[in-house]
């Protein structure tokens, strides 16, 4: 198995000013740090490479997106205003989403990492993939930035995938603590991407992520939400990537499969309310990798979405990267053995309930609409 791997310093340069967690200072909140800073990401790259697992991993050199790319999904105002605030001294996006200097040209990179992750395993280059890149992605919307993201990194990296390497299916499994709204809303009427979000119920984006929103037109059933309760653990994850993920996948036989892989479902995350760890996230990563296997030759890419405990995200994103390669560092969590003890992890009835509605949504709603997918 090869892995590949992307990752660039730049990423880290991308500044969201002084912040109380996701409060801009000002007033009575003091200045401190962003919860969307460099630090986590920066942990989970050097665990990486302290872990010597770096070594073993296939280095992906991102490339910028361009404005083309970027345009299949923004609208040219959008794209311009930032351009141009990041020219000056930088501003907000649009919701949650501040940005100093230059980061126009970090988001694309960003993007464009995706894009090239995606290129190497269509190339057969690597077979599978994790692109480490920030700001994250999947709250931006077309003409708005929102949830610290700018760009939509991982439904762009779909659309590349389509329009430009020619792939006809290609799903998206979002397991972002957060809901997944700017691929929902990117192919809500297209039946070529499947949509899966997996996120706490009712938080945020607000009033978005209901099990009922199917999508539409041709594109109705080929987006799937399982908003799970707060307090979910890996019982619950695990559960609804057995029951819901994996069979929507054998459902659409997409030749691409894309995890929009925000970490912040993790049992200390500050922005959060869920208990995963890090062996929950490997045995998540394993449930993904056999049916990529099954349906498009373990064709796997996770693109970084959120994540936001300096201390805990790199060890549950070294699980994952540990799985996806195959190889096996000898770095023990050391936080495994006290949330792997808590109580709750198990899937409890409420989290049952949720996830027994989505399982309807694809049994009733994509599995009628795939059997007629000419393949
Ligand atoms: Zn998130």
């Amino acid at each position: 198995m090869t892995t590949g791997w992307v990752w660039h310093e730049r990423y880290m340069w991308h500044d969201t000013r002084h912040a109380a967690g996701f409060v801009p200072a000002g007033g009575v909140v003091e200045p401190g740090e962003h919860a969307e800073n460099p630090g986590t990401k920066r942990r989970f790259r050097n665990l990486v490479e302290v872990s010597g697992l770096l070594d073993h991993l296939v280095h992906i050199p991102p490339r910028m997106a361009t404005e083309e790319e970027i345009l299949r999904f923004h609208i040219p105002e959008y794209v311009e205003r930032i351009k141009t605030l990041s020219s000056e001294n930088g501003g907000d996006a649009g919701e949650l989403t501040p940005f100093g200097p230059g980061s126009y040209e970090i988001a694309l990179l960003a993007a464009g990492g995706c894009m090239s992750a995606v290129d190497a395993i269509i190339d057969g280059t690597v077979d599978n993939a994790y692109a480490l890149v920030r700001p994250p992605g999947h709250h931006a919307e077309p003409d708005l930035g929102r949830g610290f993201c700018i760009f939509l990194n991982t439904g762009l990296a779909a659309m590349h995938a389509r329009e430009v390497r020619g792939l006809e299916r290609v799903a998206i499994v979002d397991w972002d603590v957060h809901h997944g709204n700017g691929a929902q809303k990117a192919f809500w009427r297209d039946p070529a991407v499947l949509t899966i979000s997996l996120h706490q119920a009712g938080y945020y984006p607000p009033d978005s992520g209901h099990v009922e929103d199917m999508g539409e037109g041709e594109g109705e059933g080929f987006n799937i939400n399982v908003p799970l309760p707060p307090g979910s653990g890996a019982g619950a994850y695990v559960a609804a990537l057995e029951r819901v993920v994996t069979p929507a996948l054998r459902a659409h036989r997409p030749e691409l499969i894309l995890v929009a892989s925000g970490l912040d479902a993790n049992a200390m995350d500050p922005l959060a309310h869920m208990m995963v760890h890090s062996a929950a996230y490997k045995q998540m990563t394993r449930i993904l990798m056999d049916v990529a296997e099954e349906v498009c030759e373990g064709r796997l890419v996770m693109c970084h979405e959120g994540g936001y405990s300096a201390g805990y995200v790199p060890f549950c994103g070294l699980a994952v990267v540990e799985e996806l390669s195959g190889i096996t560092t000898g770095v023990e969590d050391p936080f495994l053995e006290f949330f792997g003890g808590v109580e709750y992890q198990e899937l409890q009835p409420h989290q049952n309930e949720v996830i027994a509605l989505a399982e309807a949504i694809v049994t009733e709603a994509l599995l009628p609409r795939t059997s007629k997918i000419q393949r």
